[in-house]
């Protein structure tokens, strides 16, 4: 199979569930053309993944194509816009007839629950990669940005009703052995890992009551990190409040601290808002079925603090994942 074949069998589908009307001409071109709402900012974000690095040779096909589109989706989650359309850039080894019809699966269900319409890509042989580039689009004063954090705000962790963030750094070090669960409980922390929900409809829902927004992928103090630098601002953690699910809790207080601070790959969002709009958080998190759970306070003084539950300091060596570092 050629090139031009492989793109038309897998990914250039002729019935589309989606809304298309953004979509004034997409695969097949040299160009695909696309029309946000009018008075509306396009908002575009890009994320590589590389296997060993970005995800395991062990991932089910059906599984990447969905984490692949999710965590490019969380990057609009985390801005609040609105998802349109993506490309797809792939580099492959070979075709493999059923990992492309798989990995096509979990990448068409997720763009066809959030509407987002596959418009272009380009295709080449080479070591597995995947990269995508979506496009959302959102008015730009509305765009939660990094920026906006005030003092005295609170800071809220998005998570599923009965769980909490730290799950997907569980599962991995489950895999390197540092840490030990139940067949059953790593394969939903595992599952967290390889299919994570990008919190779209929050992000959104969001967008007139947070002051600031991230989403978490490579650990909460560092993303947060990326907020206090933006804002010029400082905060101050609880550990002990930071969100965990059964399996983690079930783990030593190290492994728990280590999973919840400095873990990766939880694509939870990490927000701030004034305390007066505490109860517009909370039916904002009501209304799209989630959790958030304030965790601490932003303040003027730079730096950020960590307490336990009893107020206690705990002492704050744990770093975030950076490509060039780890
Ligand atoms: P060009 O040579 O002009 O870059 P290509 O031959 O790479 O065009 O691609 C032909 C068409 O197929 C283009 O519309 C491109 O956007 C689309 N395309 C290529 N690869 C993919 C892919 N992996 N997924 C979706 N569309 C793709
Ligand atoms: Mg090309």
């Amino acid at each position: 199979m050629g090139e031009f074949d492989f793109i038309t069998r897998y990914f250039q589908r002729t019935t589309t569930p989606t809304d298309p009307t953004h979509v004034q001409l997409g695969i097949g071109d040299d160009c695909a053309l696309l029309a946000p709402s009018p008075g509306m900012s396009l908002a575009i974000s890009t994320d590589m993944l590389l296997e060993s690095r970005h995800f395991l040779p062990t991932i089910a096909p059906q599984r990447l194509g969905h984490k692949s589109l999710a965590v490019n989706l969380s990057d609009l989650a985390a801005m609040g816009a609105k998802p349109l359309a993506f490309t797809l850039s792939l580099a492959l080894p070979r075709i493999d007839p059923a990992w492309c019809e798989d990995f096509a699966k979990g990448l068409f269900a997720l763009a066809d629950e959030h509407q987002c319409t596959l418009i272009g890509g380009d295709t080449t042989a080479g070591p597995l990669c995947i990269s995508i580039t979506v496009f959302g689009e959102i008015p730009h004063h509305l765009a939660l940005r990094r920026s906006g954090a005030q003092a005295g705000d609170d800071i809220y962790v998005s998570h599923p009703i009965q769980s909490g963030i730290g799950d997907a750094r569980l599962a991995l070090e489950t895999l390197r052995s540092q840490a030990h669960q139940s067949a059953d409980a790593f394969e939903q922390t595992l599952q967290r890992m390889e299919q994570p929900t990008p919190r779209v409809a929050l992000g959104m829902a969001l967008r007139n009551i947070a002051t600031s927004a991230i989403d978490l992928s490579d650990g909460l103090l560092g993303d947060l990190g990326h907020i206090l630098k933006a804002s010029r601002m400082g905060a101050s953690i609880e550990v002990d409040s930071v969100p965990r699910s059964h399996a983690l809790h079930n783990q030593p207080v190290a492994i728990q601290r280590l999973c919840t601070l400095s873990g990766g790959d939880d694509y939870e969002l990490i927000f701030t808002a004034p305390i007066a709009r505490r109860a517009q958080v909370l039916t904002a998190a009501h209304h799209c079925q989630l959790a958030v759970t304030p965790i601490g306070r932003i303040e003027m003084q730079p730096g950020v603090r960590l307490y336990d539950a009893r107020g206690n300091h705990v002492s704050n060596s744990y770093h975030s994942f950076d490509h060039f570092k780890n």
